[in-house]
């Protein structure tokens, strides 16, 4: 099977853009790595274009061969890493920009261009892409669009799915699409565009997207507070929130964070911080400056310290804040985070939920993330090479998601399920999985389209 499948793969696209035997641990592998989550694979194509993306799918139609759509490889729940049945479809060679309307605020790439690349084309037309995921250089707007990928901006304008007009993808019944009409209004149609956003490879491959801009905002002038307990950071974020007040950005790091981040902070971190805050407001120079004041007397309440920063040293916080996740790996050398959300008057119930977790099953543990969406990366950190910690995080990891539904939540505010949640997925409503399913057949009759991620069936 294996070598008349190559065969047939590389007569279709070429030589070169199949690789088999797959050997290289990057193509087998996403953000899970952490937690020593690894595939195998029959072989990886790397389909130069949309007509190519869809001679791949109709073969895999024909032939039954099941699918895997992969875009940068940073997810954080096993969707992209794909099990020895499967082929690997590498969106990395769709890197063509299709158009590009400052003046309209739009912009239109192929998947395979990077988070971080659309950041910067929208950059140099003075406007932004709001989403900003942790892993931007390496993450794929496709990949983005296919987990609605979230950020600390996201907070204020919205996830990646919001800034989505269209979406151009071959879905699993081998069809080239475009669902959405790139205009800012349209609602003539079912919103199939939406069905798309989130999907993470379950109903097509996504080639190409139309992307909404805005006027990038003239000054960031973050905010960090600092303090003694949890209690009291998670009591003033959501005093802040009650304010009215509406920050660009309302992150938070738990004490496990704060130590693991500590010493990549710009400046002094006061001893004993158990909860940080971090805010920031953004806009014109004084719009900007009169939010920040006020955002810090919010704050400002039960804090051992309040740092304000300028326009001059926002970019070093935030590429702090960037590099926490790196820091609780590098901690232990392994971790297995999960990003549960729940309610946000919840937030500081969660965040103490999970360290009594981590004390009952004996590993060290952390939260940090997007507090004023209640969205938390809870994680717990171990030494990869001992199985023992190892079995013991995967065994604890359904008891987080427990925890989020006890507090009304959810098992992921913008990670997705892939095949790494699907079990826990499976405890959703039976009317809601059933429509799911309905739906994954419309898309999908073959079930070739990522099989085993997202959607229990
Ligand atoms: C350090 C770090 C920080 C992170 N921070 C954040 C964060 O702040 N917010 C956040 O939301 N996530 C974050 N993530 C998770 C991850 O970066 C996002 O989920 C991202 O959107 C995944 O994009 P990707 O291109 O790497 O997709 P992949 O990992 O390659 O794939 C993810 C899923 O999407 C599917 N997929 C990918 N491309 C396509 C396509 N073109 N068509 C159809 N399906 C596709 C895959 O099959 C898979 O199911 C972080 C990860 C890391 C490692």
């Amino acid at each position: 099977m294996t070598a008349s499948l190559i065969a047939d793969l590389r007569r279709l696209v070429g030589e070169a853009a199949v690789i088999a035997p797959v050997e290289d641990r990057r193509w087998l592998a996403d953000g899970t790595e952490s937690a020593a989550v690894l595939g195998a694979a029959q072989a990886v194509v790397r389909p130069a274009d949309a007509d190519e993306v869809q001679r791949i799918v109709g073969y895999c139609l024909r032939h039954g061969v099941p699918l895997i759509p992969r875009g940068g490889g940073t997810g954080y729940a096993a969707g992209a890493v794909p099990f020895a049945e499967a082929i690997v479809l590498s969106l990395d060679r769709l890197r063509a920009v299709r158009s590009r309307h400052p003046e309209t605020w739009s912009l239109a790439v192929e998947a395979g261009v990077t988070t971080a690349e659309v950041r910067r084309f929208a950059r140099e037309d003075g406007l932004l892409f709001p989403p900003d995921p942790g892993a931007q250089e390496q993450s794929q707007i496709g990949g983005n669009v296919a987990t609605n990928a979230g950020g600390p901006h996201c907070f204020k304008y919205g996830v990646t799915g919001r800034w989505v007009t269209a979406i151009e993808a071959v879905l699993g019944t081998g069809e080239l699409v475009r669902v959405g009409s790139g205009l800012p209004k349209d609602v003539a149609t079912l919103d199939l565009r939406a069905l798309l956003v989130g999907s993470e490879g379950t109903l097509g491959v996504i080639t190409a997207v139309w992307l909404r801009l805005m006027p990038e905002p003239a000054v960031r002038l973050p905010v960090l507070a600092v303090y003694p307990s949890a209690e009291q950071g998670a009591s003033a974020v959501a005093q802040a929130m009650a304010s009215g007040v509406v920050p660009a950005a309302l992150e938070f790091l738990d004490r496990g964070a704060i130590a693991a981040a500590r010493a990549t902070y710009p400046g002094d971190l006061p001893d004993g911080a158990e909860f940080a805050v971090l805010a920031e407001a953004d806009g014109t120079p004084a719009g900007a400056a009169a939010e920040q004041a006020l955002i810090v007397e919010l704050l400002r309440d039960g804090a051992s310290s309040v740092v304000v920063a300028d326009a001059s040293t926002a970019a070093a916080l935030w590429a702090w804040r960037d590099g926490v996740s790196l820091g609780v790996l590098a901690r232990h050398g392994g971790k297995l985070s999960e990003d549960i959300v729940v309610p946000i008057d919840r937030l500081g119930e969660a965040v103490l939920g999970v360290r009594a977790l981590g004390a009952e099953v004996g590993l060290e543990t952390t939260s940090w993330g997007h507090a004023g969406d209640g969205n938390l990366h809870a994680s717990f950190m171990f030494d990869r090479s001992d199985p023992v910690a190892l079995a013991r995080a995967t065994e604890a990891a359904p008891r987080l998601f427990d925890l989020a539904r006890s507090l009304g939540g959810s098992i992921s505010g913008e990670h997705g399920v892939g095949r790494f949640k699907l079990e826990a997925a499976r405890g959703l409503d039976p009317v809601t999985l059933g429509v799911q399913a309905s739906i994954k057949r419309v898309f999908d009759p073959a079930g070739i389209m990522n099989p085993g991620a997202k959607i229990p069936l």
